[in-house]
């Protein structure tokens, strides 16, 4: 193999990785983010051999391996392509941008096990060549209606079961609209082929290409865009509340499974080796990746769940009102060029602010630069790095105007205390 063909963006894989300040980004798409314990040995391995030993797992459930230099980055994939961990082409692995919910298949509250649905439609994408013309982030999701679920989570095109009579069928959404058709388990891959090639002709014809459903929403509508696609039976379905986050232990039938986060979802090659061990010797030998960037063991005893909550110590995150939660941040330096601060490091620092901690709704976004990578939304507080400082933005995003500018770490702490404590008064 030769040397990788580089995107700049934000939708590497492994085939297209991406320049990074710390060497290419490896993005892998773990099929229902189901990985079993000898890939994750596999992974983590490769994420020593070839790159810096960091492994980020994504807000969409994928695994990014981090440091690849560009003469390794052919010994990677080939040591990956052996145990069947790279498509066939950059193309199918670019569209095949499915999240599950992650414990599928192993879920009692689960209305049906949604694994065969989520390769029929993997397939679907992989194996119909106009479907490549997607663009990068299009994605797609399927939520099995247990506890876990996906509600919350941006997605294109989602696939949602729910209980009609004594039928099982799945809600179509476009993006979070209301509005949905019904279909059965066997049509979903059928449903998303004909939505996308609708969104792919209509983008084609448009003057601007489109990105994502809503822009096609926006433009013709979401009844049209169904009826395009040949759905008629539509319904209103309201949008579930976003579920809880799964950290910690949560029994299920005669085990459990535990979630655990690295903060930021910035993992060490070590310890997901460490997981994958104890998956192996006390769980089901899998683990099940979450767009919450928590790793899940399932199949532990509470007597194994409380060894590994143990084991995994303050240095990752077990509980859902772990402060660090309310943080998001990006690579910062030295993995982004673009960066002139160390957002990890700082976010750390700040995570041990009083007024972050416990179910305050406050949120915090550490942003290397106003592109705002790691969180798009509105937050409480930003802090935007700048020639090695902070700026901050109040209730907005990283590219909003700030209301304060040139911030060192001591007066970005200050000022978030002010903050935060107005806030909470
Ligand atoms: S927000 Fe800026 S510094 Fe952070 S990852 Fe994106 S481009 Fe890099």
């Amino acid at each position: 193999m030769n040397a990788p063909s580089l995107v700049k963006g934000w939708c590497p894989g492994a085939l297209r990785p991406m320049e990074s300040g710390d060497g290419l980004l490896v993005r892998l798409r773990i099929t229902g983010g189901i990985i079993s314990a000898p890939k994750a040995h596999i992974i983590a391995k490769a994420a020593m051999q070839h790159g810096n030993g960091l492994i980020d797992l994504s807000g969409r459930a994928n695994l990014q391996i981090r440091g690849v230099s560009a003469s390794q980055w052919p010994h990677l994939i080939a040591d990956l392509s052996r145990h069947g961990l790279i498509d066939h082409d950059a193309e199918a692995e670019s569209v095949r941008n499915v999240m599950a919910s992650p414990l599928a298949g192993i879920n009692p509250s689960a209305l049906l096990d949604i694994r065969p649905v989520v390769k029929a439609l993997e397939a679907r994408l992989v194996s119909e060549a106009p479907l490549h013309a997607l663009p990068g982030k299009f994605g797609f999701l399927v939520d099995d209606g247990g506890l876990f679920g996906l509600c919350g989570q941006s997605t294109d095109i989602g696939f949602e079961a729910i209980k009609s009579g004594d039928e099982t069928l799945f809600a179509v959404r476009l993006g979070n609209t209301e509005t949905v058709a019904l279909i059965t388990p066997d049509q979903v891959a059928d449903c998303a082929a004909a939505l996308a090639l609708t969104f792919i002709k209509t983008s084609s014809k448009s003057d601007k290409p489109l990105k994502r459903i809503k822009d096609l929403i926006s433009l013709i509508g979401t009844e049209a865009l169904l009826q395009k696609a040949g759905l008629s039976r539509l319904t209103n379905l309201p949008i579930k509340p976003a579920s809880i986050q799964p950290f910690g232990f949560h029994p299920l039938d005669q085990t459990g499974f535990v979630g655990i986060g690295a903060p930021f979802g910035r993992w060490s090659a070590n310890s997901l080796d460490a997981l994958a061990d104890i998956a192996a010797k006390d769980g089901t030998g899998e683990l099940r990746l979450t767009p919450w960037r928590a790793i899940l063991v399932p199949g532990l005893d509470a007597k194994a769940a409380k060894a590994l909550i143990e084991k995994a110590g303050r240095e990752f995150i077990s509980q859902a009102s772990d402060p660090r939660l309310a943080i998001s941040a990006c690579p910062g330096m030295p993995a982004c060029r673009n960066a002139s601060v160390k957002t990890h490091e700082d976010a750390l620092a700040f995570a041990t602010l009083p007024s972050l901690a416990g179910p305050s709704g406050m949120r915090l976004h550490v942003s290397g630069c106003e592109k705002g990578c790691a969180n798009p939304a509105a937050t409480t507080a930003v802090l935007v790095g700048k020639n090695g400082l902070y700026d901050l933005v109040v209730n907005g995003k990283a590219s909003d105007t700030p209301h304060l500018f040139g911030l060192d770490k001591a007066a970005a702490e200050a000022a978030l205390n002010d903050l935060f404590k107005g806030v909470s008064r």
